[in-house]
């Protein structure tokens, strides 16, 4: 039923208007190849302009900040945003409902099988996140052994 559906608003977009339920599933099946090929298009846009480096312990070299708020050290540490990073400026009207993937901010989603991840800082007393998007970082398991550096 929400197939024929989905097949009839195809059909009404390209002007074909049909009874014939064969006709009417091809119709669902393009809808679903277009659909598929929007979400490889985005999604191969993403990793194309994803810049991904190696841990290293450099990474946090000169990077021991303070809260804006209480001026207590902030907590280093990592993050991964599921859908990215969507930013929105203070006088912007509200994001819409349709914001998708493509809208994330540069670097905020990894494709990579084990997800690369953003250098992040917090202050659990003010609940202050302070994410650096520059880059993603693939962290590897060894990396953790080694402890803070
Ligand atoms: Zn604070």
């Amino acid at each position: 039923m929400r197939l024929a559906g989905v097949s009839f608003v195809a059909f009404q977009v390209v002007g074909i208007t049909t009874m014939n339920p064969f006709v009417e599933l091809w119709g669902a099946v393009l809808a679903a190849i277009a659909a598929l090929g929007l979400l490889w298009f985005i999604v191969r846009t993403i990793q194309r302009s994803s810049r991904e480096i190696a841990d290293t312990p450099t990474l946090w070299v000169g990077r021991d900040y303070a809260c804006p708020a209480c001026a207590r050290p902030l907590r280093q540490g990592w993050v991964l945003m599921g859908k990215g990073a969507i930013w929105a400026e203070r006088d912007q009207r509200p994001l819409s409902p349709f914001v998708h993937i493509g809208n994330a901010m540069p670097n905020t989603i990894s494709m990579s099988w084990r997800p690369a991840t953003n250098l992040a800082w917090r202050c659990e007393h003010c609940e202050l996140l302070l994410i650096d998007h520059s880059r993603l970082v693939a962290r590897r398991r060894a990396a953790r052994a080694t402890g803070p550096g």
